[in-house]
This record gives structure tokens, C-alpha cells and sequence, in this order.
């Protein structure tokens, strides 16, 4: 019981750091790297408060240094994922019924520990365990997972201070209740922060949760349940799960007791999740919630008004920055043929100066992509670029996997506008670009909205004002997260809320009010001070 009305901190985006020569970060990032680069950590599942080893365990391998092993994580089985079930179970009640300001403290902890002591410690696990360079670390695995754990915590009170009118003689309340039941959460390779925020954000509104990482991030995933649990997280809330997805969805997803799955990842593996609950539905006790970011297919359109040097950087960081594994990176452009020949020179002279090799060498801006089977899938979008079909690699399209799984940063000029890379997401270091003749931009416009299923991230260039309110009209449900003359990626929590609608999600903006409500299943309470004793109304008394 509190005799007191909490005010959370004032949340503010924790300061990227510059990483810049002769600054400490830099060599308390290096010295981090190093130190974790020549050990081999045992991660353990973590399963109502007790770390689970079976000895059946997968490798942990920095993806710009296949052959170094850095860590080997413990698999469970279809067993370990139903004892994650019980545990989560077992963890509800006592979870839900403690204070909103307790449970706000234990991320907000977390914040600190990790802006602070652990810093370098997730920034050294990203940047090896998925090839990050020190600026993408640090914008992601410090700096908005640290965002996210501070401003959930103020969304949350402001959602909880939503309240009702109570006219006189009674006073209505609403009680923002946990779910019934326990939250999945599946999160994906590409940024420590969605993993961290992902089981974070259900069980910061009193629910509990079986958390499955991405087979190739349980090294970062290991780094972010420490801090957790140093933060004092109590046994049972956030369980850690790892092995087959397949088995282990089958027996999350048959449980009566699923109340909400929040995963990020591709379409596809959504939209089978989708089916299965769908499949089961009339086993639930509650209509489990359904909260999924997924694939996309980011554009650029430039208005024949706008700086082509500005356009130029904008594909060239928004594209490749983190080999273009961003869900949110630009992967297809439409330039005017006025505006074309400038714009490439800018791109190119660009280019030339990017470095890829790996992150531990600060001086490279590009580094591995994240696995065998992504470098096999994008490698075979370039090899099948052909000039009968129109199209042709204009810039970069070399790869080797010899030491790790570099692939240049690659643009395609694309003659047809449905060309199969126009349209398909390729999740790598690959642009796409169409020049459209420049007095077909309102044509284009309507291209760009159907191309693809997609709708994430867009940006439009123009310096006419009239032709940005144009484009972002008839561009109305191509993107979630629309930039008038900047890059499409980069969002930051309390800034710009993130998600896409069509194929790219249910839209419900992690990092904002919109997303923490979902793990809520309102009570509405209407206490009368004075009920009444006796049933007939006035209008039924003799005149
Ligand atoms: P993925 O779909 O391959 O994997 C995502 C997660 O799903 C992983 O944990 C994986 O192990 C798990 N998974 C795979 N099969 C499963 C199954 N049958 N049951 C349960 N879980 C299963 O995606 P990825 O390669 O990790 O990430 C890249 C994708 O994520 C891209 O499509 C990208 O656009 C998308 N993404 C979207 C956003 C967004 O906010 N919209 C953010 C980041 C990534």
C-alpha cells in the first residue's frame, strides 16, 4: 500500500555516444569486445528463476568470424517450453498484484545499469554477436533499449491515469488489468533493443512471460537477461526459452493459457503463428493478443524539386547502415530522370569511400550479414540480376563468405518498376532504384503505394511544400513511419513511435502508449455511494 501519488522520472532518449578517437568509450568499447571475443560463455535457458542446462547446445559465432566461437547456449525441448508455461503461470499472481511503482523500478534500474556498468557489455556482445559497427551498437543495444525500458515506464502511468467521469454520487474507475494468462514473446535477430523490449514491455504491465530469442542473438539475449535479473526482476516473470521455433510454438500456442504473443520478424513466420491461434481458438480462455512487426519494403521518392546531395546520403545511410538489415532501411528508390545522373555520382563518390570488414575495426562501416542462410538468400537476388530483365548492378554486387558473410553494399538499376527486387523484401545490403521520367511523379507516386504488400518505413524528398502534402496524401497507407526530406530508419522511442500496417505489422507503435495498452485487458468498477432502496422510478408515481 501506498499512501502516496508516484511521479515516474522525467524519461529523456539516453545521449548516443561518438565513439570518436581519443574518447574513453571507444577504448572501454574496444577493451569490451576483446575481452569477450577470447572467451567462450555457456548460456544456460533461464526458466522460473532457475538457469536450465541440457548439454545438447548450439554454437555462438560472430558472423564476420564464423570459425570463432564465442559462445554455446543450451536447447530445451518441447518439456522445457511447457515448464516455461508453469513458470510463468506460477509467477501471475504475485506479479500482477505488485505495485505498478515496484515494477516500474525494476526497469528503470535496468536503464541505469545498462546506460552505465553494462554498457559496454551489450555493445560488445552486438557488435559481435551480430556484426554491428560501434555507432549501430550503441543506437541500439544501449542507447533505445535503454530508451525503451525509461519511456514505457512513463507511458504506462499516463495510461494508467486515463480515468473515466464519475458524475455526482458515484465514482467509476478503470483498472488496467494484466492479461489472463501468459505473453509469448518471439524477437528477432536485428536489434538487441526489439529483444530487450519485447518481453519487457507485456511484463512491466504485470504479465508474465516465456521469452524465445532469435537462434542467433542468445548471446546478446544472455547479456540483457543478466541485467534484468540484476535489476531484480523476480523468478518466474521473463523465462527464457531456446531451441526448435517449430516445438516450441506448438506447445505455447496449444496452451489454454495463452494470452498474447508480441513477436517481431518476418511475415511469414507471423502469419503462421496467426493461423495456428486461429486453428485453436476455441481452446483459449481469453482471445489471446496478437502483436506482430514484421517484414517491409522501404522507399524513397524524390520530387524532381529536391537536393539531390541530400537525396543521395539519405539511400546511401538508409540503405546500407547495418548491411541493410533494418526493417525500417530503404530498399527500393524512385528518382526523376532530371535529377538521376547528379544523384548517382553523389551515391557513388559515396561509395567508394565505404569500408566493409569487420566491426572490431572502427574505420568499417559495413560489416557481415548475420547468417548463412541470409547470405544465401540475398547473394541469390544479385547473381539473378540480368540485363534481358531490364536490370543491372550498378554499384558494388561482390560477396565472399570465406571469413564471415561480407556482401558489398549493391545497387540495382531497375528499368521495370515491378522488377522482382523492386518488390520483394531482400533483407540485406541491397538498393533498388527505378528513374521514373519527371513528368510521371503523380503516376510514380501511385507505383511506389502498390508496389509491394508492405508498409513501414517511406521518405519523400522535395523542397516544393506542395509536393510533399501531395505525396504523403496519396501516400497515406504505404508507411507507418513517414519522413518528409530524411532517411527512413532511425527512429527513436518518445520520438517517432514505430510500425507498419498491411503486410508489416498490426501497427501497434512499440515504444508508445498504443503498444503497452495491448497487454492490458481493462476492468471497468462503478461504485454508487447511495444505491438506491426501492425499484420504481418517478415517472411511474399517480399524478
Ligand atoms: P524471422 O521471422 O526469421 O525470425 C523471427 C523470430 O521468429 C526468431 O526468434 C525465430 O527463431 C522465430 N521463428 C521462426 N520460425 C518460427 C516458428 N515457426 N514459430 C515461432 N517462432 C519462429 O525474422 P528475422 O530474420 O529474425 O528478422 C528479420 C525480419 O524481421 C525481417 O522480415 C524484418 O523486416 C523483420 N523486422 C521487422 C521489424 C518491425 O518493426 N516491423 C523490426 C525488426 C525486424
Amino acid at each position: 500500500m501506498t499512501n502516496a501519488t508516484y511521479r515516474v522520472p522525467v524519461p529523456q532518449n539516453e545521449p548516443i555516444l561518438s565513439y570518436a578517437p581519443g574518447t574513453p568509450e571507444r577504448e572501454a568499447l574496444k577493451a569490451s569486445a576483446k575481452e569477450m571475443g577470447s572467451a567462450v560463455v555457456d548460456i544456460p535457458m533461464f526458466i522460473g528463476g532457475q538457469e536450465v542446462r541440457t548439454g545438447k547446445l548450439g554454437d555462438c559465432r560472430p558472423p564476420h568470424d564464423h570459425q570463432r566461437l564465442i559462445g554455446r547456449y543450451h536447447k530445451g525441448t518441447k518439456k522445457h517450453a511447457a515448464d516455461a508455461v508453469r513458470a510463468a503461470l506460477k509467477a501471475r499472481r504475485a506479479w500482477a498484484a505488485t505495485p505498478f511503482h515496484e515494477r516500474a523500478a525494476v526497469f528503470l534500474r535496468a536503464a541505469e545499469l545498462l546506460a552505465g556498468p553494462y554498457r559496454q557489455v551489450l555493445n560488445g556482445a552486438t557488435m559481435l554477436c551480430q556484426s554491428k559497427n560501434a555507432y549501430q551498437a550503441e543506437i541500439d543495444a544501449a542507447c533505445e533499449l535503454v530508451d525503451f525500458w525509461r519511456w514505457n515506464v512513463k507511458f504506462a502511468e499516463d495510461l494508467y491515469a486515463h480515468q473515466p467521469y464519475s458524475p455526482r454520487g458515484q465514482w467509476n474507475r478503470l483498472e488496467f488489468r494484466p492479461l489472463e494468462g501468459f505473453v509469448y514473446a518471439v524477437t528477432p535477430f536485428n536489434f538487441t533493443a526489439i529483444a530487450g523490449n519485447l518481453p519487457t514491455a507485456p511484463a512491466l504491465m504485470g504479465n508474465t512471460v516465456v521469452w524465445k530469442p532469435a537462434a542467433s542473438t542468445m548471446y546478446s539475449g544472455h547479456f540483457i537477461l543478466e541485467i534484468l535479473r540484476k535489476a531484480g526482476l523476480p523468478d518466474g516473470v521473463i523465462n527464457m526459452v531456446a531451441g526448435s521455433s517449430g516445438e516450441i510454438s506448438e506447445v505455447l500456442l496449444q496452451s489454454p493459457d495463452l494470452a498474447g504473443i508480441h513477436f517481431t520478424g518476418s511475415t511469414g513466420v507471423f502469419n503462421s503463428l496467426w493461423k495456428t491461434v486461429g486453428d485453436n481458438i476455441g481452446n483459449y480462455r481469453t482471445y489471446p493478443r496478437l502483436i506482430g512487426e514484421t517484414g517491409g519494403k522501404d522507399f524513397i521518392i524524390a520530387h524532381p524539386s529536391a537536393d539531390p546531395a541530400a537525396v543521395a546520403t539519405a539511400l546511401v545511410r538508409g540503405s546500407f547502415e547495418y548491411q541493410g538489415q533494418k526493417c525500417s532501411a530503404a530498399s527500393r528508390a524512385y528518382i526523376p530522370e532530371s535529377m538521376w545522373l547528379k544523384v548517382k555520382k553523389i551515391m557513388e563518390e559515396q561509395l567508394s569511400r565505404i569500408k566493409m570488414g569487420p566491426p572490431e575495426d572502427f574505420s568499417n562501416y559495413v560489416n557481415a550479414v548475420i547468417d548463412r542462410s541470409a547470405y544465401d538468400s540475398i547473394t541469390a537476388y544479385i547473381a539473378g540480376v540480368k540485363p534481358r530483365d531490364g536490370a543491372k548492378v550498378i554499384f558494388g554486387g561482390k560477396f565472399s563468405d570465406e571469413k564471415g558473410y561480407f556482401i558489398e553494399p549493391t545497387v540495382i538499376k531497375a528499368k521495370h518498376s515491378d522488377y522482382k527486387t523492386m518488390c520483394e523484401e531482400i533483407f540485406g545490403p541491397v538498393l533498388s532504384v527505378h528513374v521514373y521520367p519527371d513528368k510521371k511523379w503523380a503516376e510514380t507516386l501511385k507505383i511506389v503505394d502498390k508496389t509491394s504488400p508492405y508498409a513501414l518505413t517511406g521518405a519523400i524528398f522535395a523542397d516544393e511544400r506542395a509536393a510533399l502534402a501531395e505525396a504523403a496524401a496519396v501516400l497515406v497507407n504505404a508507411a507507418g513511419n513517414l519522413y518528409l526530406n530524411d532517411k527512413p530508419t532511425g527512429a527513436v522511442v518518445g520520438q517517432q513511435p514505430f510500425g507498419g500496417a498491411r503486410a508489416s505489422g498490426t501497427n501497434d507503435k512499440a515504444g508508445s502508449f498504443i503498444n503497452l495498452a495491448r497487454w492490458t485487458s481493462p476492468r471497468t468498477v462503478k461504485e454508487t455511494f447511495v444505491p438506491a432502496t426501492d425499484f420504481p422510478y418517478p415517472f411511474m408515481a399517480k399524478p
